[in-house]
C-alpha cells in the first residue's frame, strides 16, 4: 500500500534579501491500496505534479511520510523497481540518441539482467502495448506521440513494478489516440494487477480510469469519492468541476 501521511511541501521564493515560502501542499493524507486506480484531479497549479515528484522520491517533503508498503519512500531501495511514472512530455521523456530498444531496456538494467534475455522482454513489452516488434530499431523522431507515449508506457512497466504514477499521461495526445491508450492501460492494469495514481485534470479521462478519485484544490484534497459515486460528490468546487464535464450530463 502507498501511504502518504501529513505531507506538506514548500518552495522557497524570490532573491536573497527577500526570501518567501510558498505553500504548495498542505497536510495532505492518503493511501492507494494495492491494485487500485486512484485518480488525482484538479486544476492546473494546484500541486498534483509536485505531489507526484514526492511519491517518486524526486523531492522531498517538508513535513509528513510517504512510505510504500512501509517502507519510506525517500529511501531509494524501496523505490527501485517498485514505482515508476509516465509523464505528459513524452518527448523529452525520450533521449533522443536511444533506439526504442535501448530505452525499454534501461531501467531492466539497473536490475541487473544479461542482455540476451531483456531483448527478448523488449519484444514482449512492444506487443504488450501494441506496437510492432520492428520498432526496437526506431529512434524517437521515427515515432508518432501516441507510439513515443507506448513506449513511454513499455519501459515504466518493464520492471514490471506494482505501482506507476501516471501524471497527464494522455493529455498531449490527440482525442483518439487518448482513447487508445487509456484502454491500453486499463488492459495493462487489469492484466499486471498494477495500482495506479492517474494524475490528470481530465475528469473524464480519470472517470474512465479509476477505482476512486480524489478532487484536489490549492495543495489540499477538497474529496475522495469512488468512481461509481461520482455522481453524489458534496463539495461545491467538485461540483462545479464535475458540471462542467460531459460525463456528468450523459
Ligand atoms: P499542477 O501539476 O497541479 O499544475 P504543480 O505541482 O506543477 O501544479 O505546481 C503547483 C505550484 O507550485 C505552481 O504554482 C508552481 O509554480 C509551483 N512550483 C512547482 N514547482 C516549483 C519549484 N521547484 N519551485 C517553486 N515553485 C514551484
Ligand atoms: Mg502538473
Amino acid at each position: 500500500m502507498l501511504k502518504v501521511e501529513g505531507v506538506a511541501k514548500s518552495y522557497r521564493t524570490g532573491n536573497l534579501f527577500a526570501q518567501k515560502s510558498r505553500h504548495i501542499l498542505k497536510d495532505v493524507s492518503f493511501d492507494c491500496r494495492h491494485g487500485e486506480c486512484l485518480g488525482i484531479i484538479g486544476e492546473s497549479g494546484s500541486g498534483k505534479s509536485t505531489l507526484g515528484r514526492l511519491i517518486l522520491g524526486i523531492e522531498k517533503p517538508n513535513r509528513g511520510t510517504i512510505r510504500l508498503d512501509g517502507k519510506d519512500i525517500g529511501d531509494r531501495n524501496s523505490r527501485i523497481g517498485r514505482i515508476s511514472a509516465v509523464f505528459q512530455d513524452y518527448r523529452s521523456s525520450l533521449n533522443p540518441f536511444f533506439t526504442v530498444e535501448q530505452a525499454i531496456m534501461e531501467p531492466m538494467k539497473t536490475v541487473n539482467r544479461a542482455t540476451r534475455m531483456l531483448q527478448g522482454k523488449v519484444e514482449e513489452l512492444l506487443q504488450l502495448v501494441g506496437l510492432n516488434p520492428s520498432y526496437r530499431s526506431r529512434y524517437p523522431h521515427e515515432l508518432s506521440g501516441g507510439e513515443a507515449q507506448r513506449v513511454c508506457i513499455a519501459r515504466a512497466i518493464s520492471t514490471e513494478p506494482p505501482y506507476l504514477l501516471l501524471d497527464e499521461a494522455v493529455s498531449s495526445l490527440d482525442i483518439s489516440v487518448q482513447a487508445q491508450v487509456l484502454e491500453l492501460l486499463k488492459t495493462l492494469k487489469n492484466r499486471n494487477k498494477m495500482s495506479y495514481i492517474f494524475i490528470t485534470h481530465d475528469i473524464q479521462a480519470a472517470a474512465y480510469l479509476c477505482d476512486r478519485i480524489m478532487i484536489f484544490r490549492c495543495g489540499q484534497i477538497e474529496e475522495i469519492v469512488e468512481t461509481k459515486r461520482l455522481r453524489d460528490v458534496r463539495s461545491a468546487y467538485a461540483r462545479k468541476l464535475l458540471e462542467s464535464s460531459i460525463c456528468f450530463n450523459d
